[in-house]
Parts: structure tokens; sequence; C-alpha cells
């Protein structure tokens, strides 16, 4: 007889996960034991620990049994535990005693749309289940969710054989799906950043540059959304999607009936309901999630006390409930009778408070904010928790005139000159710039004017903002060339823009006219400044650990940049409860120390 245990590691807690432990206590042929730990990570310890999530929710599930029958488990096990977008890790080892006991674990709302016995039932052409939507599956009990919207339970095999063709001829659908409204086109929808929706998986390699780890995320049972980088072959118009599989069976059995046609993705619009993930520190994060709720069965710890009821930031709203405040739910809401505390200074310092509520203090703590809506910042907070900005990107003026002029006016005047004779076409586009429609202090609107002096051609400042952060990408080189970043003081202080694109200029100047290089530059040398500049602050307030938060993380270089570069000699960490830039500003709100109108 031995005792075997099944870990699975998890950066949150995997509700899937929970239910599935809980089915296996009532296994037959062997007893069962399971649990769900908590392991929290200090930064105080080890450098290997550092490199830590900050906590891990361990699963684990135990059984003592002969060979034959432990084999036959792991055997089942393995293909049940379905891949979760927040699975770090997981082992079996030989256990010497038991951890877990025959206690269910808690769990709320533990759904999946489909699974492995299911989808390959109503979502093959072949089978004669195939596009029925209600088919009852009693491992997942997708067809709950589709029986609950009368619109999509009624549709038949024809109906969605008929959106299919409608689509095919040109039509753009707008439908109603159990996660909420779906639009799906075979053209662009809007104008903004696109989403595909993928029908061919088999395809995905050849139309975008994925990792192995990013097909696993994709095909995990959250289907969140990946930012990806189209290959040439693909012939894609944009630099960068928001790429995703089917999440829900009318969108599995519609793009099966697209992909037997012949067509390997289209573009779709879910709002506020796939997240766009970003995948930091060894983690997917969602930049934006719809809906987080914080209490101490989802912490590990107690929630430390709200300072308000309720809050607005942006479009998310956050209540504190429960004795002592010690329920907080966060979710999209048009509610307006809320305190809005929306305000774009205020972001980064919601942040920060929202990461503490996580963290359970709000010491020593550094954040570094770089978001593409709000205010970005690197803030500070002492041992007593008041918080402090050290640096906040700078803001560039509106018109790209003024921009030429500030060039035109400062020590670089000498290398913007010649720029201006060697690249007289750019010169014009810098001068045309138009930057009212970029968000003020974000490193989105730095990248757009980047972009024009390294050459990059896109049709909006959005997409240039999105074509240089795929150059950056799409770098190979090995050594990059260094970007000054100068800091200059004062009541905010910020870094002396003019100069950092006189460096670009100059070695663009020098002949290095290899835009993904120069990208990548741009990004690289910026982590190594703000390492500088996070050691140079760590001598007068200790810093515990540095968070990361703010939408600009969806850039993967300069995640791994920073990570590279800081986390030699810090503890870094990210929320892993919330998100970069959306719930988690609400959250913050409710301990913000401001008073109210
Ligand atoms: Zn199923």
């Amino acid at each position: 007889m031995k005792l075997l245990r099944f870990e699975f590691d998890c950066s949150k807690q995997v509700p899937w996960y929970g239910y599935l432990c809980n089915q296996y206590l009532n296994y037959q042929k062997l007893n069962l034991t399971i649990g769900l730990l908590a392991i929290r990570h200090q930064a105080d310890s080890h450098l290997e620990q550092q490199k830590k999530p900050v906590i891990t929710w361990r699963y684990l599930l135990e059984a003592e049994g002969e060979q034959a029958q432990l084999e036959q488990l792991a055997e089942q096990i393995a293909a049940d535990f379905l891949i979760s977008v927040n699975l770090l890790d997981s082992r079996i080892l030989l256990a010497t005693e038991r951890l877990g006991d025959n206690k269910p674990i808690d769990v709320t709302a533990a759904q999946l749309p489909f699974c492995q016995h299911c989808q390959p039932r109503l979502g093959d052409n072949q089978h004669t289940d195939f596009a029925n939507l209600t088919l009852t599956c009693e491992h997942c009990h997708g067809e709950q969710a589709t029986k609950s919207l009368a619109k999509v339970a009624g549709l038949q095999r024809q109906d969605i054989q008929q959106l299919a063709m409608r689509l095919l001829e040109g039509e753009t659908l707008f439908l109603d799906d159990v996660n909420g409204k779906l639009v799906v086109s075979r053209q662009a929808i809007g104008s903004g950043r696109q989403q595909l929706l993928v029908c061919n998986p088999n395809t995905l390699n050849s139309l975008f540059q994925v990792s192995d780890n990013e097909v696993l995320a994709l095909s995990s049972i959250e289907k969140p959304l990946l930012l990806l980088r189209p290959t040439a072959a693909a012939k894609l118009p944009a630099p960068l999607y928001e790429v995703g599989f089917a999440a829900s069976r009318l969108q599995l059995v519609l793009t099966e009936f697209l992909r037997v046609k012949g067509v390997d993705a289209i573009y779709c619009h879910r709002e506020n309901q796939q997240a766009l993930y970003a995948h930091m520190l060894g983690m997917d994060i969602p930049v934006r999630t719809p809906m987080v709720i914080l209490n101490q069965a989802k912490l590990g710890q107690p929630l430390p006390e709200t300072l308000h009821d309720s809050a607005r930031f942006g479009q998310y709203v956050a209540k504190a409930s429960g004795k002592r405040q010690q329920q907080l739910t966060v979710s999209l809401s048009d509610d307006d009778s809320i305190w809005d505390s929306t305000e774009a200074s205020n972001a980064a310092q919601c942040a920060l408070l929202g990461i503490a509520a996580e963290d359970g203090s709000s010491n020593n703590l550094g954040l570094l904010y770089f978001s593409d809506e709000y205010c970005s910042q690197l803030l500070t907070s002492d041992d007593k928790g008041n918080v402090s900005c050290f640096m906040q990107i700078p803001e560039l003026p509106v018109h790209g005139r003024e921009i030429v002029a500030a060039l035109e006016a400062s020590p670089q005047q000498g290398v913007f000159a010649k720029f201006a004779e060697q690249y007289p076409e750019l010169y014009q586009r810098l001068m045309q710039l138009d930057l009212s429609d970029c968000p003020k202090q974000s490193l989105k609107t730095l990248w757009v004017v980047a972009a024009v002096i390294i050459g990059i051609q896109a049709d909006s400042n959005a997409q240039l903002a999105d074509a240089f952060v795929a150059a950056a990408m799409s770098n190979t080189s090995a050594n990059a060339p260094r970007i000054d970043y100068p800091l200059v003081s004062g009541d905010s202080a910020s870094f002396n823009w003019c100069k950092t694109f006189g460096t670009l200029i100059s070695f663009r100047l020098a002949g290095d006219e290899d835009a993904a290089k120069l990208a990548f530059a741009m990004n690289d040398s910026l982590a190594d400044f703000i390492a500088n500049w996070i050691e140079r602050l760590d001598l007068n307030t200790a810093i515990r650990r540095v968070y990361l938060a703010g939408s600009s993380f969806a850039n993967p270089v300069l995640g791994r940049r920073i990570a590279l570069r800081l986390g030699k000699n810090f503890a870094l960490g990210v929320s892993q409860m919330q998100d970069l830039d959306g719930a988690l500003l609400a959250a913050g709100a409710l301990y913000l120390r401001q008073r109210r109108r």
C-alpha cells in the first residue's frame, strides 16, 4: 500500500478544481481526502522564495491503495483536471501522512460551458449530437447556462448553420449569448483594437506568433483573450489582436460550421466578457475582470476594514458588506447613486490600496502603475502606510508642432535639426501628430511619438502604439542601445522626454534602422532606469515588495524586462485575486483617505 498525493498549485482559487475535489470525495474504489491550502511566501525570506507568487493556492487529493488502483486514479485525475489559466504547477508525490480531510471545499459558481466529455459530441460536425446546445452533460452541466436563456436554448442546428451562412455572405451578426451580447463578422468591428475568435485551433500557429504556454492558456477553462502578433503569412492588417477560442456552446458550434467552410478566425466583440490576460511574473492576470469578491475565504487572511461603504472608479463599483465590512464585492455597474472617485491622478494610489487589501498591509510597498487610461506613476508607501509619488510619466503636448518646438528649444536641438534634414518625411509626420485622443501621462502616448521617430507606419495613434509594442515583441537582437530617461525633479518628478527622444533620434541618425531593436531598447532602458530609481528609494524608505499594475503591462516586453532588471534585488508581486487596471481601482477607492462631497 502506498499513500499518494496529487497537488495542483494555482495563482488564485479555481472554483472548478474545488468542485472536482469535492466530487472525488464520492470516489468508490479508494478512500480519498482532499484539501485547499493557502501558502504565503514572505518577501523578506530567501531570494528563491522572492521569485514565488505572493500566495499559492494548493488543491490536494490523497489516496492510499495498491499500485494498480493508484495508477487508475492518477489517469482519471489527469483527465478531469483540465488546464486552468491559474494553474502554476502540478505534481504527484509519495506522502507519509494525510494533509487533507473529507470535508468538502467551499465552492461558489463552478461552471463550465462545455468539457472534454461533451465538447467532442456537440462541437464535432460528424457526431449525431452536433449542435445540440442543450445536450446534457453529467460532468460540467454546461446545458444549464444555455437553458437559462431561451433565445440560445431555442437555436436548432439549421438555425446556427443559417447564421454561419449569413456570416459567410458578409453580414455582421448581433447575437444573444449566455455571457451577454456577441457581435461576429468577417470584417473588422468598430475602429479600436480587434478581437478574433479562432475557428480552427490547428491553424493558430500559422496565423500568430504564439508560444506553447500561450496555446495552453487559450485552451484553458477560463478561455482568456491573449494579445498576439500576427505572422507575416497571415496577412492580417493590424499589428496586434486580442485572440481567443470559443467560450460558449453557441460559439463552439458556430466556429465549427465556419471551420468546415475553411474560415480560420472571425472578428468578434464580446464586451466585458472574455478578459484580456497579461502574462506577468509567470502568472496570467486579467487586465480587467468583470467581477471580484474579496473576503477571508478568498484571501486566506482577513480583509482590512474599509474606510467607505461603496465607491465607484471608472466603470466599476465596489461595495463593502458583512460584519466589520469584511467582504468586498466589485462589479461593472452603471448605478450613478454611488460616490464617484474616478480621477486619473488618483488611479495609482487606488491601485496601491487595492493591492494592499490583498497583501494584508499597505506598509513599505513600491508600486509601478503604468496605465493606458489613467495617470501612470511610481509610488511608495512608508512603514506607516503613507503613500508618496516618486515620479510620473510626463505629459506630452497635444500637438506635434509643440513637441517639435520643445525639441528645437532643448539641448537636443542639434541632433533634432540633423534628424529633420535627414528624414524630412518623418519630421512632417511629427509636426502633424495630434495626440488629443491619447491618454495623458501614459507610456502609450510616448510610444506613439517614438513610433513616428523610428519610422513605423499605421492608420491611427492607437495602432501606432500597438505597432510599437509589436515591434518590441519581435526584437531578436541581443544587445539593445541605451535610451536615456533622466529624472527632472519638481513638485511631481518626471523624466525629461526631450532627452529621451533625443537619444532615440541619435541612434537613428547613427544608422540604426532596426525598428524592432529600437522599440525594444525603449522598453528595456526604461526598465533599467526604474530598477535604479527603486534601489535609490529603498535606501530612504525600505521597500518590502514592488507591485506591478496598470493596463500598459499587457505589453509583455515591458513586464518581462522589469521582472528581469528589478527582480534581481526585489521581491515583485501583482494582484492575484483582482486585476491590473479595473476592479482593482474601485476596490482601492474604498480605502482612499478623501473627504467626500
Ligand atoms: Zn461537459
